[in-house]
Formats: C-alpha cells, sequence, structure tokens
C-alpha cells in the first residue's frame, strides 16, 4: 500500500492481518517519569525567587531581573525544555542572559533550583505563605514583620481580629478589609496540584509506604482516585498490622516538610512540594467502607447515606450498620450491594446522575486504558517536537498501538517551525517509505493545521487532502469574542479536510482561561459534518475537561483522545486524557481511537 488518500480509502489490505494482531497489550503501569518542566512552572520558580529575595531586601535590579525572566518564560510559545533538547541557546532570549540560561537549564534538567532551595531554607515556611496572599508584596511583608512581628497568615489573622494593625502606616482600612478576605479565602482554598503532578509527588511516598513490613492495603483515595483535573491535598488509606507502627513510618517519609498531625491511626504532614497528605489506618474490615468514604465525593456519600438510612442502615468510614452491628465494609462493590447498585467507578462518583443510573442498570461501561489502540496527535522533529518519525513510530510499536497519526505543525505555526506544503509533502513521502518497510505499526499522515482567524486552513486543500486526518487547532487570536472564535471553527469545519478539533477550547490549567466559544455548538455543527473533538491528554490542558466530555457523549460526537506527545514519553500522558474521558461518561464506543485501522478509516471519510 503506497498512499492512504482520504479521497480514495483502500480496500483491507494484506497487512490488516497484522493490524489485528497488534491489538494493544496489557502494558505494564508506566514508570512515572518526571515530566519535562513547564514553562509556568519555571516562571513560578523565578517569581518565589524574586519575592524571597525582595523580602530579605536583595539588590532591587537583581529582584527585577528575576521577574522580567519568568515574565517573558511564561509568554513563550514555545516549552524552554523543548528549546533546550533542541540544543536551542535561551541567553538569545530578551533579558535572559548567561547567568539565567544556566538557572533555566539547571531547573530543565533537575526540577529544582538550588539558589531558591537555598534562599526558601532561609526564609520561614510561613513568609512564603504571606507573601502568597494578593494584597501583600515583599514590601507589605516586611513591614508587618518589622513593626508587628507578623510572619504568618494565622497571625496577621490574629493581628488583624485584635485591631493591631489599626494606624499601621501604609495599611488603611481598605487594605485591612481586603487582607481580612484574603485570610479567610487563604483558609479555605490551599493550592491545587494539577493530577499529573499531584501523581509524580504521591507515586514515591505510596511505594514506600506500599514495602512497609507489615503493610497490606495502601491506596490513594479522595479527588485523586476520582481523578480530577487538580487536586488540592492527597488521602491515602492503609490496612496492615496494627503493630508496625505505619503512622510513625509515614511522617518519618524522607519528603515531610511538617508534620501537621500524628497519632496512632492518622497523621497528616506536609511535603516538600506544598502537597499536603493525609494517612488514615483503618482495620481490614473497614477497607472498602473507608475507601469510599474518603474517596467522597461528599456529594455522592450524602446520596449513598440518604440510602442507606431509607433502608435503615448507617454507614460511615468504618462500615455499614444495622444498629450496632456492621453488616459490611471489607469492599466497597459490597456496600454498594446492600444498597442495591452495582459498582460505580471513582471516576463517576460526583453525584451527577449516577445513582440514579446505577439504580436503573444504566450505567456507562467507561472507557479503558487498554482499548486505546493508537494515537491520533503526535510531533516528530520536523515541527517541535524531539525524534524522529521513525524513533515516534517505534516507541508507539512498543505500546502496542496499531497506528499512530504524525500530526505535525503548520507553517503559520513559525516558532515550532510548522511545516509549508513542501515540507509536508516529503514529510509524506518518509511516511510512506517507512510503512512501505513494515514497522510494525500503521503510520497516518497528519498534520496539526492552524486554523486562521477568519477560519481559513493554513495549506491548501490540494495538500490538505492527501493527509489521512486532520488536526485542525487554534494557536493565535485567543482574544475574539465568542460569536467570532465560535462563527471561526465553524467556518474551519466546513471544510471536508477537516477532521478533528485539536485542544478545542485553548485552556492551560491555572494559566489560561479556555477562549469565549459556543462549545455546544461547535459539538452540534461537528455532530452534522462527522467532524470529531480532540481529548488532549497533556496535563496542562486536558481539554476537553470531564464536563465537555460529557456533553460532546450526550450530543453524539465522537472524541479523539490524544497525547500531542512530543517525545516518546509523553506518548504515556494517553492515560490522563482516558481518565478525563471516563469522568465524562465516555465508552470505548464514543472514541475514535478504540477502532481497529479499517474501522478507524471508515471514520475518517467525512464525503
Ligand atoms: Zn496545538
Ligand atoms: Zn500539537
Amino acid at each position: 500500500m503506497k498512499t492512504t488518500r482520504r479521497a480514495a480509502p483502500p480496500k483491507e489490505s494484506r497487512r490488516s492481518e497484522v493490524w489485528r494482531h497488534a491489538a494493544p497489550s496489557r502494558t505494564p503501569p508506566p514508570r512515572r517519569q518526571a515530566a519535562a518542566v513547564s514553562n509556568a512552572e519555571i516562571a513560578d520558580m523565578f517569581n518565589t525567587l524574586a519575592d524571597l529575595l525582595d523580602v530579605e531586601g536583595a539588590n532591587p535590579f537583581r529582584v527585577r531581573a528575576y521577574r522580567n525572566a519568568a515574565r517573558t518564560i511564561a509568554g513563550l510559545p514555545q516549552s524552554v525544555a523543548d528549546m533546550l533538547a533542541e540544543g536551542g541557546d535561551l541567553s538569545e532570549l530578551p533579558g535572559i542572559g548567561k547567568d539565567l540560561a544556566g538557572k533555566i537549564a539547571e531547573i530543565v534538567r533537575t526540577g529544582r533550583l538550588g539558589l531558591l532551595e537555598e534562599t526558601k531554607a532561609r526564609t520561614p515556611g510561613s513568609l512564603i505563605e504571606l507573601l502568597s496572599l494578593p494584597s501583600l508584596g515583599p514590601r507589605r511583608v516586611e513591614a508587618l514583620h518589622n513593626s508587628l512581628g507578623i510572619s504568618s497568615v494565622a497571625e496577621l489573622a490574629a493581628a488583624l481580629e485584635a485591631g493591631r494593625l489599626d494606624g499601621l502606616r501604609g495599611f488603611g482600612p481598605k487594605l485591612r478589609e481586603r487582607l481580612r478576605q484574603e485570610v479567610a479565602r487563604h483558609k479555605g482554598s490551599e493550592r491545587r496540584f494539577k493530577l499529573a503532578t499531584a501523581e509524580q509527588i504521591a507515586a514515591p511516598l505510596l511505594s514506600y509506604l506500599r514495602d512497609l513490613p507489615g503493610v497490606r492495603h495502601a491506596i490513594i483515595a479522595g479527588s485523586y482516585r476520582r481523578r480530577k483535573e487538580t487536586v488540592g491535598d492527597i488521602d491515602i488509606i492503609v490496612t496492615g498490622d496494627r503493630r508496625a507502627k505505619i503512622t510513625d513510618r509515614f511522617t518519618a517519609y524522607e519528603g515531610v516538610e511538617e508534620i501537621i498531625a500524628h497519632g496512632p491511626t492518622r497523621a497528616s504532614v506536609r511535603l516538600r512540594s506544598g502537597l499536603q497528605a493525609d494517612l488514615r489506618f483503618l482495620p481490614e474490615a473497614s477497607f472498602g467502607a473507608g475507601l469510599l468514604y474518603f474517596t467522597g465525593s461528599k456529594a455522592h456519600n450524602i446520596a449513598l447515606r440518604r440510602i442507606a438510612l431509607e433502608r435503615g442502615l448507617k454507614i460511615n468510614e468504618y462500615g455499614v450498620f444495622r444498629g450496632d452491628r456492621r453488616i459490611a465494609g471489607r469492599s466497597e462493590p459490597e456496600i454498594y450491594a446492600l444498597l442495591d447498585l452495582p459498582y460505580i467507578e471513582p471516576e463517576l462518583r460526583e453525584d451527577r446522575g449516577e445513582i440514579e443510573a446505577g439504580h436503573a442498570q444504566a450505567l456507562p461501561n467507561l472507557v479503558r486504558l487498554d482499548q486505546i489502540r493508537g494515537d491520533l496527535h503526535v510531533h516528530t522533529l520536523a515541527s517541535d517536537g524531539r525524534l524522529s518519525i521513525a524513533e515516534m513510530a517505534e516507541a508507539a510499536r512498543r505500546r502496542g498501538y496499531a497506528y499512530l497519526a504524525i500530526s505535525d505543525h503548520t507553517h503559520s505555526l513559525t516558532v515550532a517551525r510548522g511545516l509549508d506544503a513542501r515540507r509536508l509533502a516529503a514529510q509524506m513521502d518518509e511516511i510512506d517509505r517507512i510503512n512501505d518497510r513494515q514497522p510494525g505499526i500503521t503510520l497516518l499522515k497528519s498534520a496539526e493545521v492552524d486554523i486562521l482567524e477568519d477560519g481559513s486552513l493554513d495549506l491548501p486543500d490540494e495538500v490538505l487532502r492527501r493527509l489521512d486526518l486532520t488536526v485542525c487547532s487554534i494557536h493565535s487570536g485567543f482574544h475574539l469574542s465568542r460569536e467570532k472564535q465560535t462563527t471561526r471553527i465553524l467556518r474551519a469545519m466546513d471544510n471536508p479536510c477537516f477532521t478533528i478539533l485539536g485542544h478545542p477550547t485553548g485552556r492551560l490549567i491555572g494559566l489560561r482561561e479556555p477562549y469565549a466559544l459556543d462549545l455546544e455548538r461547535i459539538l452540534r455543527a461537528a455532530l452534522e459534518r462527522g467532524c470529531v473533538l480532540e481529548v488532549n491528554a497533556q496535563p496542562d490542558r486536558l481539554d476537553l475537561d470531564d464536563g465537555a466530555c460529557r456533553l460532546a457523549k450526550e450530543i453524539g460526537v465522537k472524541l479523539a483522545i490524544s497525547t500531542d506527545a512530543h517525545d516518546a514519553g509523553q506518548l504515556d500522558l494517553m492515560r490522563f486524557g482516558v481518565d478525563q474521558a471516563r469522568r465524562g461518561w465516555v465508552e470505548a464506543a464514543d472514541v475514535l481511537n478504540t477502532r481497529d485501522l479499517p474501522s478507524l478509516r471508515a471514520l475518517l471519510r467525512r464525503t
């Protein structure tokens, strides 16, 4: 098979046998690799460093240099980790000298910045916390410290309460009122971590606990288990030998920065990363009940408790009780069964209809990672990826994938060395050559085509028609009005070469809001035209999010769960996309890339 044109899709070829045998293997759980450091994280470190140095009264020029660097890096369209991997010289960036370039390289290489850690080590942790209040810059923190000895949010709260700030220079009634609100908000909303980040922090802690002698079960419950896109803290449930003094071992973990509470059956710590971890030690007979209780969500638990009450039962973290007698608690399915419910997957436990669906035997059969048969959005050296086509193909083949779509950027994305028609044609020829060598996986020809502001696509149709599919994305003009942005996408979808809408809302978690968009209108248009929406699995995108996935499913639009991988390791991000789809009630049938290659090709055909 030489070329595979959308216009004339080939009949099943001889090679379809191979594809069938290349069904996704049950790969062992991926090694938790430290994901490449994002620009946002680097900017965050520089801003924190600037704040701390400022409090110390460091040279203002030095402080400003770090702030400027943070701004430069946060605003870059390409990840500096990628730039370094490609041998780029960071000191060519505005405001980044040799010294700063070295520090960025250090962060990318090690995930940390020595100078920041030294500076933090000599700054009380509570001062860092004070600086996190929006109205408190370094100057004001210094003033509070010098004149009133305040060095923590708790002390500030007490001082505000006692009126000790009244009359303090620079702290007028308006600011005091703002601070009161910020202190109150601070209590309720500790920092949230992206799921992938929390996982990087939690995985070594979990394996430490599992390796302890006397531990039987150790599992993370909470929003982490429900796979929410961000988590505030982690709740760990442990069972095993009471004599093993698990909470002592937990608080002695090397990643612990601060012990918040410590008893024989429960303990809370703050890890060096700032993430809080709470551990509960439960008797084996309560394992299921504890897991259910601490997995939540609260709303789901309340609904379960109501059903239990109707049956004269009481349910808590130790079990299900009739009077004083425990009648269940060892496992979650056992407890659900007592409430006449089938087992409900953690991702669904939000009281968004799962209980009613359970009673009606209508729960979705959620898509699983092992049902994914290929990745439809990856980059290579041709644009801003780090590996050649052949290397990406080999990495995908090793995962047991049947197909991989090479989706490099198109030319208007100059920062990512986007491909023009000539380079894309050359890439298609290369893909043909690789496919002819029968590499054990089928490469599909694709491109991440820029949707221009007028809704046209970045390459002429005669070029796009030669591709097997397209991932069409917005990379500029984020600030158009809702009407204009929606029309722009609808117009792009009118092009029969349009297949998948890439990272449909453009949001970056904690960094950039989704652009204004009438998503429902886009979904309905996609359904009409046979277009597909992407669930981009990059940890800071997760776009579509869970709610939008559910809307897409209800409307009947197919989804493509893709990693947007820029190297081999990022192919592992697939599970984060699958997690969000599962939270959106998505089943294998709703997902394009659970199909084998012939069915996929049939679905890609729009006309
Ligand atoms: Zn993109
Ligand atoms: Zn991409």
